[in-house]
Parts: structure tokens; C-alpha cells; sequence
């Protein structure tokens, strides 16, 4: 086990593409780390630099505090897995696991024990004669987690180890993997464009853009505490409604509605206009919010029940917010969604997602008013993206 650093690393590939750009980042021994961002923003050039796949252009990269830009990957003492398994096809399970210890010349009692204890391990037992073709896309991507696990390594990267699993499979997996990372203590470095991925597995995340690290913290407090647009928008399913209001003295203007909501950093910017975050949890039925609490009014445009809650969609008579981080989200999350936002533009309204509880009477077509947590609303500067905290 090791911990992992980098240090004011960039990459500058050839034809000038600058894929990572200064980034510092401190992986502790043991932990459970994600790098997550939308497609390009250089996660896998990152993991690919640990693993000695790509050359660093500037700044270090360290293993357990030893510089190792100039090491050979196998000098590393780390194991990749790959989204696409990266299986040998004309090979059974048994020889696929136990093919890195036979190349580093492990004695054969040796290999079998150590196969025979990854394949228990992974409930690969019965699989071990068969052939990749013959296994399932969750047994295949078992077999490649043997792989890298069977070596023993300081430290396991993933790149998107799940991403050819269906939905069901993926969260299935994905308690798998964080089982087999606790049991064996393994620093890992997971990248995954999948929000929930990340904030449902991760120790701590790593909110890249453009090569950019963003933010850096715990699931939790990317989630209440987003220091931009994007990581707000970026983090949380659905994704946080956003506003353009008017901050005023003592409150803010949405719409044609005055909220008596506040914080002391917002008085810096009475007069200016600003986003509101709201996530779809701190939307609520007044009628299971309290006396006095802001509110604001729409019309419910779909209403999708989940059983255990329902997702109220409602328009409201407001101004969006569609700046080019909140519309490189949308376009990650749903085409479907950033051609929405960029109509809501046209049309000054914004669709909102509020979580209600699943006995709440509500239907489309009808009026419905919302009240906001006061105390869990998010503020952002609409220039710069900036959380005002
Ligand atoms: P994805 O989720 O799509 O894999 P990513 O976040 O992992 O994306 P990278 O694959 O690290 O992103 O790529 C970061 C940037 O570097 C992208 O703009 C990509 O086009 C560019 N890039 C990647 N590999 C090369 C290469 N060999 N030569 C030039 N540019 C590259």
C-alpha cells in the first residue's frame, strides 16, 4: 500500500492538447479516491501518468513520496483495470488471473494459491476453466479486478471499470468493488464521468475540468458546499435548480416573488443579479414545510413516481441560468437537457425538479407552490461561476 501524489503536474501532448494542468493531489495510503469530470477533462491522462503509460511533462508524480516520472510501469508496483477488460480471449479465467504472476516468474504451487484465494474472492470459483467469450460482462470485469488483484499491487487504478455493464449490473458492482477495496486496503484511484459513481464509492473526489482540478473534498461536502457552478451542477441527481434573482436589501427578487432569504456574504452584492441553487430535496410541499418559509409558484409539468418518492417537474416564471458551465453539464448528463436549458433561455422559465414525499398529492397541469430551506440554499456569482459562501 502507498499513497499517491501529484505534484504541480501537467501534460502537453504532442499536438499541443494541454490534457492536465497543474494539478496537486494527495491520494492517502489506503484511500479511496475519485477522479471525476465530464469526457476530456484528463482524468484518464492522470491515471495514466501513475501507472508510467504517459510521460509527464512537468512536475512529479510520487509513490509512497518516491519520485517515479522515469520509472518503467512495471517498476511502479501498481495494476490497472480497464473499461474494456483488456482480457486475453484464447485463455481461461485461471491463466487470465494468474497471467501476471507467471510473467514475473512466480513458482506454480504459489500461483494456484494465490489465484485459487483471488478467484474465492471474487466468487470466480466455478468460472476458472472457462474462456472469457463464455462469462458475462460482470463475470469478464471480475476477472480483470483478479488480475490486478492477484499481483498484490501498492495501488489499483481503474478507468471506468463499469462503464459496459447494464445499470442493475453497475450497482451491483460497484458495492463489489468497494467491498474487495476495504477488505484489502488497496489505495485506488477510480475515474468515472458518473456522478453517482463517484459520490457513492469515493473516500474523497477530485472534480476535474478541462484539466483543471476543481475541488477536492469528501461526497458530502462537494454536495453542500460546491466552491463553483459546475461542481454544484456537476454533483447531485437530479441536478440543483438554478435561478437568476436580484439580491436586494434583506432578500432576494425570483421571478416577481421578494424572498426575505439572505446571507451575510450576499450583502456584497445587493443591486447585482446572482444564481440560486436549490436542490431538489430543499424544494418542498408547503404543506410539510413550515409556517413563514419562502416560497415560490409554478405550474407541474410531470410528475414521475418512484415509489418511495415522487419527482415533481414544475415551470416557473424565472430567469435561468445558462452559462457555459452549467450548459457543459446538461450536455453531459442529457442532450436532451442542454437543449432544454438552451429553449428555457429563449423562453425566460426554468424547469425545476422538487422531491416530495411519494403519499404527496400533486398532479400536471395544476398549480402548485414550493417552499424553500432557507438555510441550505446556494449562491454563485453568475460572471465567474464562484460559490458566494
Ligand atoms: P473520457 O472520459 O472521454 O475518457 P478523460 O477525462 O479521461 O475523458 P483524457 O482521455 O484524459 O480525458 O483526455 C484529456 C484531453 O486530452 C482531451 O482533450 C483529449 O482529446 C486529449 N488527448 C487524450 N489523449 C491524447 C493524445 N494521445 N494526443 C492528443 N490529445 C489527447
Amino acid at each position: 500500500m502507498a499513497s499517491v501524489t501529484f505534484a504541480g503536474v501537467d501534460k502537453t501532448y504532442p499536438d499541443g492538447t494541454c490534457a492536465v494542468d497543474q494539478l496537486d493531489l494527495e491520494v492517502e495510503d489506503g484511500e479511496f479516491m475519485i477522479l471525476v469530470g465530464p469526457s476530456g477533462c484528463g482524468k484518464t491522462t492522470a491515471l495514466r501518468m501513475i501507472a508510467g503509460l504517459e510521460d509527464i511533462t512537468a512536475g512529479d508524480v510520487r509513490i509512497d513520496g518516491v519520485r517515479v516520472n522515469d520509472f518503467d510501469p512495471r517498476e511502479r508496483d501498481v495494476a490497472m483495470v480497464f473499461q474494456n477488460y483488456a482480457l486475453y480471449p484464447h485463455m481461461t479465467v485461471y491463466d487470465n488471473i494468474a497471467f501476471p504472476l507467471a510473467s514475473q516468474g512466480v513458482r506454480k504451487p504459489e500461483i494456484r494459491e494465490r489465484v485459487t484465494r483471488t478467484a474465492s474472492l471474487l466468487g470466480l470459483e466455478e468460472h476458472l476453466k472457462r474462456r472469457p467469450r463464455n462469462l458475462s460482462g460482470g463475470q469478464r470485469q471480475r476477472v480483470a479486478m483478479g488480475r490486478a488483484i492477484v499481483r498484490q499491487p501498492r495501488v489499483f487504478l481503474m478507468d471506468e471499470p463499469l462503464s459496459n455493464l447494464d445499470a442493475k449490473l453497475r450497482v451491483q458492482m460497484r458495492a463489489e468493488i468497494l467491498g474487495i477495496q476495504q477488505e484489502l486496503g488497496v489505495t485506488t484511484i477510480y475515474v468515472t464521468h458518473d456522478q453517482v459513481e463517484a459520490m457513492t464509492m469515493g473516500d474523497r473526489i477530485a472534480v476535474m475540468r478541462k484539466g483543471v482540478l476543481q475541488q477536492l473534498g469528501k461526497p458530502q461536502e462537494l454536495y453542500d458546499h460546491p466552491v463553483n457552478l459546475f461542481v454544484g451542477t456537476f454533483v447531485g441527481s437530479p441536478a440543483m435548480n438554478l435561478f437568476a434573482v436580484d439580491v436586494e436589501e434583506g432578500g432576494i427578487r425570483l421571478g416577481d416573488r421578494r424572498l426575505d432569504v439572505t446571507t451575510p456574504a450576499l450583502h456584497a452584492y445587493v443591486g447585482r443579479q446572482v444564481a440560486l441553487g436549490v436542490r431538489p430535496e430543499h424544494l418542498l410541499d408547503p404543506r410539510a414545510a413550515g409556517e413563514g418559509a419562502p416560497r415560490i409558484a409554478g405550474e407541474v409539468t410531470l410528475v414521475e413516481t418512484l415509489g418511495f418518492e415522487r419527482l415533481v417537474h414544475a415551470r416557473i416564471d424565472a430567469a435561468p441560468i445558462v452559462t457555459e458551465d452549467v450548459l457543459e453539464v446538461a450536455r453531459e448528463i442529457d442532450d436532451v437537457v442542454a437543449q432544454h436549458a438552451d429553449k428555457a433561455a429563449v423562453a425566460r422559465n426554468v424547469t425545476v425538479v422538487a422531491r416530495f414525499a411519494a403519499e404527496t398529492d400533486v398532479s400536471a397541469g395544476t398549480k402548485q407552490e414550493f417552499a424553500l430551506r432557507p438555510d441550505k440554499l446556494l449562491f454563485f456569482e453568475i460572471e465567474t461561476g464562484k460559490a458566494i459562501a
